[in-house]
């Protein structure tokens, strides 16, 4: 059963659309936005794995970077069997205007491999994940492009790309990946570092809105890392999170649900459905739960013209990357939405991340209330600045934040003379 409606947007194509939209309202030359537009390079990648049976199966990966005019290329690499070269391009290029956003020394990159890790066994993983680095070596480096941890990869699968790339060395690199386990030089919470960062943005948002936070239904699409965070944190602090789904299905209390138990049971089941004290619900069902805050937290298309129009929410915090397609961003405009943008919503990570990579470059590590200091400070300023932009500009949130991420791509593009 397909958990999502319809599925078949193309991530890129909605990318540059909403590239073309900020473009236009910064009136940007078009030599510049022809410059920074297109990934600087595209990497595909043919990875032959011997699996447990003793076949060969040969993967296809990828390794984009789209930009590099504000530092060396950050981002994540997914395994999922619908990753496609497409959607590596719109990661990637949502990742260069987030690092913009939250001000971070970063340019953007992204990886996936086409993929099912749920039906590898940890020894066929790590011997793709091996063959995947030694194939994107060229690329990376702690100065040229650093991977993080997306859908379905994690700190184990960074621990892997962090030793081939050391071995090629003769010592040990930590910076060469982020989102690794604390003892190859993580850094503390990275792991809860995206939630976090989520949450952070719609305690600003709450505040903008006058919505209490406390009381505030709150339904979450994706409960995995960046989802389950969120709601932790949102039901820490008294919202009352009434409905949570994953790959599998949905739960639903009206009452709310009791997050710090549905997290120990998806732990201990693998997923949150017959989840005691609450209801099944449809993925439809799901996301028309009126509540005052969505939290899109899966993957992209999540809400498309067909399902925009039944939404019953206040706030869309977009902890997934892309969950809304342009057209359902028209729609919830037009319903009066506030949306937070996913290139600010989720830029926690990011944000983490490159505090690690600082940590590693240091070899000096910092406490975990340090990090969530620091990273409150980023989301919260970010989140004023786009916010700014919007009431000044009359512009949607997306569009004032890819505003500020581009217009800050496209000073350092200039500034570094690569202006005719
Ligand atoms: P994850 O693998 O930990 O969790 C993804 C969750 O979504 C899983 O529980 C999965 O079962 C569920 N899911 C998959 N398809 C679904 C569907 N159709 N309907 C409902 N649930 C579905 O991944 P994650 O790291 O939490 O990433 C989730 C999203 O957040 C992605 O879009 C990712 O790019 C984005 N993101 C993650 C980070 C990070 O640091 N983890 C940072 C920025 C953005």
């Amino acid at each position: 059963m397909p958990i999502t409606a319809v599925v078949e947007k193309n991530a890129y194509e909605a990318a540059m659309e909403n590239f073309d939209l900020a473009a236009d309202a910064l009136e940007l030359d078009h030599n510049v936005r022809n410059m920074i537009k297109s990934p600087e390079r595209v990497l595909t990648v043919h990875l032959p794995v011997r699996m447990d049976n003793g076949k060969i199966h040969t993967f296809q990966g990828h390794r984009v970077q789209h930009s590099t005019a504000r530092g060396p290329a950050k981002g994540g690499i997914r395994y999922h069997p619908h990753v496609t070269l497409d959607e590596v391009k719109a990661l990637a290029t949502w990742m260069t205007w987030k690092c913009a956003v939250v001000n971070i020394p970063f340019g953007g990159g992204k990886g996936g491999v086409t993929c099912n890790p749920k039906e590898m066994s940890q020894v066929e993983l790590e011997h793709l994940t091996r063959r995947y680095a030694s194939a994107i070596l060229p690329l990376i480096g702690p100065a040229q492009d650093i991977p993080a941890p997306d859908v379905y990869t994690n700190s184990q699968v960074m621990a892997w790309i962090m030793d081939t790339y050391s071995m090629t060395k003769g010592y040990p690199i930590p910076g060469v990946v982020t989102g690794k386990p604390i003892a190859l030089g993580g850094s503390l919470g990275r792991n809860e570092a995206t939630g976090r960062g989520v949450f952070n943005t719609l305690q600003s948002a709450c505040e903008h809105l006058h919505i209490p936070m406390k009381g505030a239904r709150v339904v979450v699409q994706g409960f995995g890392n960046a989802g389950s965070i969120a709601a932790q944190l949102l039901h820490a602090n008294e919202a009352c999170v009434i409905a949570a789904s994953d790959s599998k299905g949905c739960v639903y209390n009206p009452k709310g649900l009791d997050i710090p138990a549905l997290i120990a049971y998806k732990e201990k089941t693998g997923g949150v459905i017959k989840f005691p004290g609450s209801e099944p619900i449809t993925p439809e069902q799901l996301l028309a739960m009126p509540c005052e805050i969505l939290v899109p937290a899966a993957l992209e298309n999540a809400v498309q013209a067909e399902n925009a129009e039944a939404l019953h929410t206040k706030i869309v915090a977009e902890a997934a990357n892309g969950p809304l397609t342009p057209e359902a961003d028209r729609i919830l405009e037009a319903k009066g939405v506030f949306i937070i943008p996913d290139i600010l919503c989720n830029a926690g990570g990011v944000t983490v991340s490159y505090f690690e990579w600082v940590q590693d470059e240091q070899h000096l590590f910092w406490e975990a209330q340090d990090v969530y200091n620091r990273l409150e400070r980023v989301m919260k300023t970010s989140f004023n600045d786009v916010l700014k932009i919007h009431l000044t500009h009359k512009v949607g949130m997306r569009t004032a934040a890819n505003m500020l991420g581009i217009g800050r791509v496209a000073e350092a593009t200039v500034l570094r003379g690569l202006y005719p």
